[in-house]
């Protein structure tokens, strides 16, 4: 019988953990990853919440179960149409066709937010500001900390809600997983720098996850990480290269200025479904929702299936998601797909 194949879009952990686990099934599975490596957000990360599991160890466990025959792994393509063919559905890059499948799973994950949106906390700007994604790096020492090392107790501030909850810049949903990366930063932080002092500016702490409330109650009484609920109003410069921030503490309702050493902007999730101007894009344009997440015909009970037959979505293109639940989700959509192809088979 001839083996029935699979293109994925996106070698993230939502990616990579469908063409396992559809391999393993004995699909035949064509994985594409627009970059020039796989694992996506997880290979640039350091530890992981709420464990501190460091992320390269997940990512290598994820890579070498992915050495499986039945997986072909292209690296540095991106698809520009994913035309329908009949049953089959057609993958191209601009006019040329790349392969043709029976099914086609989206993983094509999240993008983070562009912090110099928010012009207030001027990141570009002050060498001092930078991103959450950008803390994981100094901490993996691939870039060198933008103030004095051997500072006594440097200051450093970390602003919750960049980008998400924010009317302004047009995400009105939360972003999930930044509260507790700021806890689990904050503490890395203080590992870091013991003597350090570490301000979390929060809106209101969502800790909804098993061990996170934990790791947040850790944060504060053994690491002393000072919790403020108020939001920054702006960052400007002060002397050297440190910045003076304001805002209000509105459980004290007080305002509050501050000089740090780092800011530190806790960027939120934002859609990365973008495919060419072909006629694929508007088999998955029609299913966006406002945001560009991708909207799925069931939330509750059918959330892997587009209402196109062969056309699968898994993890965080459609909506912000925590890294187990990415893995979850891929394995159940990979149950999913094996269902459809048993039934056309
Ligand atoms: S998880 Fe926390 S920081 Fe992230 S958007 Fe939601 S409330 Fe804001």
């Amino acid at each position: 019988m001839t083996q029935q194949k699979v293109a994925i879009i996106g070698a993230g952990p939502a990616g990579l953990q469908s063409a396992i686990s559809l391999a393993e099934m004995g699909f035949l599975v064509q994985l594409f990853e627009k970059e020039k490596q796989p694992g996506g957000h997880l290979a640039h990360w350091h530890v992981l919440f709420p464990d501190r599991q460091p992320a390269n160890e997940v990512l290598d466990a994820l890579m070498i179960s992915a050495m499986n025959p039945n997986i072909s792994l292209i690296t540095g393509a991106e698809i520009s149409a994913i035309e329908p063919s009949g049953r089959k559905w057609q993958l191209k890059k601009a006019e040329t066709l790349i392969c043709e499948v029976d099914a086609v799973l989206l993983a094509s994950g999240f993008k983070l937010f562009d912090a110099a949106q928010k012009e207030e906390y001027g990141y570009g700007i002050y060498p001092a500001v930078v991103t959450s994604s950008e803390l994981e790096a100094l901490f993996m020492h691939q870039k060198p900390w933008p103030f004095n090392e051997n500072l006594e107790s440097p200051k450093i501030g970390l602003v919750h809600c960049v980008g998400s909850r924010d009317a302004k810049c047009g995400n009105l949903y939360c972003s999930k997983v930044c509260c507790v990366t700021a806890v689990k930063q904050a503490i890395e932080l203080k590992k870091t720098f013991p003597a350090a002092q570490v301000y979390s500016f929060y809106m209101d702490m969502r800790m909804f996850g098993l061990g996170y409330e934990e790791l947040y109650h850790q944060a504060q009484m053994e690491y002393r990480v000072q919790f403020i609920r108020g939001r920054l109003s702006e960052a400007s410069p002060a002397d050297g290269q440190r910045i003076q921030v304001k805002a209000e503490d509105t459980l004290m309702g007080r305002p509050l200025k501050l000089t740090l050493d780092m800011l530190v902007l806790m960027v939120g999730m934002t859609p990365s479904v973008v495919l060419g101007n072909g006629s694929a894009s508007v088999e998955l344009k029609k299913p966006m929702f406002a945001d560009g997440f991708v909207k799925m015909p069931g939330q509750a009970l059918d959330d892997s299936r587009l209402q196109k037959p062969g056309l699968f979505v898994a993890g965080a293109c459609k909506g912000p998601v925590t890294l187990p639940d990415v893995v979850k989700d891929a394995k159940a959509t990979a149950l999913d797909i094996c269902n459809y192809l048993t039934e056309v088979l």
